[in-house]
């Protein structure tokens, strides 16, 4: 089967933009609450996974390639990937805008742009946002004119406390078959995008698709030898938010945590069947800045939830459940990041030769791919 598919879009429902609450504000509107703290992650590692360090150059094949560290010699995923990862899942299920895709495929081979309703492009004006961009933040160059909104999350890098590493492979090409497949990236209409990608999990019990050696396309690798993290890795991280309202803090708090059956995937080779994680929330730590600036008293306006912090959990998740889930990509999402994946299927490209370029395959879905030619 086709390794990712789409989480919808409701193109009924036009992104909700207000303007964000700046920094500086120590209580919003009208006694409106908000949200400043910590939130502590822990991260495990369920299949091989492989963040990529741009100093390594995958031409270099005489040692495999490891997972990043830092310069402490500990493994990282880099506070950008998470939060790459986060403010993509608060842009699905929060209704955000569409951020870092613009329709455009293969610089200019395939565009989709008429294909976005301009209610969902990405957001113009820093004083009008959408979900994702006053959680994330905004930047936006126009007519040379620089329009910011820095965002209310830092996301600190995940550290490894304990690692196992996997055995050396090079892993399986990462090139996905041209040309693009309009009825996969089209939903049925033809009048959108079919919505955000995502890539399936594939069994924990498996092995990621893997090659013999360098494949090169163009004089570059197209894959890489390399040694990844193994399950059994244990990463820890924190998330600092400032000044987040009721939904921009459940939708965060929802990227975070998903739902039982659901886990995420980050870093390298997620079509191979790499990077499934889970995160695991262990610590929340909300202050409240208004009490500790009136009643002068240390430690007042502060609360932590540790043992008790499902119940705080989910007292925002239901509040963003009843009214903000953009119900559409949740069921899709709730399919395509199930874990463990459906036991019968397995993901790969389809044959370019002996799929894609048939007259067959004209008009078929990815629903329509579990048991065709995988490429070579
Ligand atoms: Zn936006």
């Amino acid at each position: 089967m086709n390794p990712y598919d789409f989480a919808r879009i409701d193109w009924e429902r036009i992104p909700e933009r207000r303007k964000p609450m700046w920094h500086n504000r120590l209580v919003g509107n009208a006694d409106q609450k908000l949200y400043s703290g910590q939130l502590e992650v822990d991260l495990d590692v369920l299949t091989p996974l492989f963040i990529v360090d741009p100093r390594h150059d995958p031409a270099d094949n005489r040692e495999p390639a490891l997972s990043i560290q830092n310069d402490y010699g500990e493994y990282i995923i880099p506070g950008s990937s998470l939060k790459g990862m986060l403010r993509t899942l608060v842009e699905t299920l929060g209704n955000g805008c569409l951020t870092l895709f613009d329709g455009e495929y293969d610089r200019r081979e395939i565009n989709y742009r008429n294909k976005i309703a301009s209610d969902f492009r990405h957001c113009w004006d820093n004083t009008n946002l959408c979900i994702a961009c006053r959680t994330f933040g905004m930047l936006q160059e126009r007519e040379g004119r620089g329009n910011v909104f820095l965002g209310k999350v830092n996301i600190g890098d995940a550290i490894a406390y304990k690692h196992v590493l996997y055995q050396s492979i090079y892993t399986g090409v990462l090139v996905e078959p041209k040309p693009r497949h309009k009825d996969f990236y089209l939903d049925v209409s033809e009048e959108h995008i079919a919505g955000r990608k995502f890539y399936f999990h594939h069994s924990p019990n498996g092995k990621p698709i893997t090659a013999n050696s360098l494949q090169y396309m163009g004089g570059r690798p197209s894959n890489r030898y390399i040694r990844p993290l193994a399950k059994g890795t244990q990463f820890h991280f924190r998330i600092d938010f400032t000044n987040l309202e009721e939904d921009e803090f459940g939708a965060l708090l929802l990227a975070v945590v998903l739902e039982e059956t659901m886990r995420h995937k980050v870093g390298y080779g997620k079509p191979l069947g790499m990077g499934s994680v889970e995160l695991i929330p262990t610590k929340l730590t909300l202050i409240d800045y208004a009490a500790r600036y009136t009643q002068w008293k240390m430690g007042q306006g502060k609360q932590e939830f540790e043992k008790d912090i499902w119940t705080e959990v989910n007292r925002h998740l239901a509040i963003f459940y009843a009214q903000h889930l953009q119900t559409l990509a949740i069921e899709d999402l709730r399919r395509i990041w199930r874990f463990p994946p459906d036991p019968g299927v397995n993901y790969y490209y389809p044959s370019k030769r002996e799929w894609f370029d048939k007259p067959v395959s004209k008009g078929k879905r990815i629903a329509d791919t579990r048991s065709v030619p995988r490429q070579m």
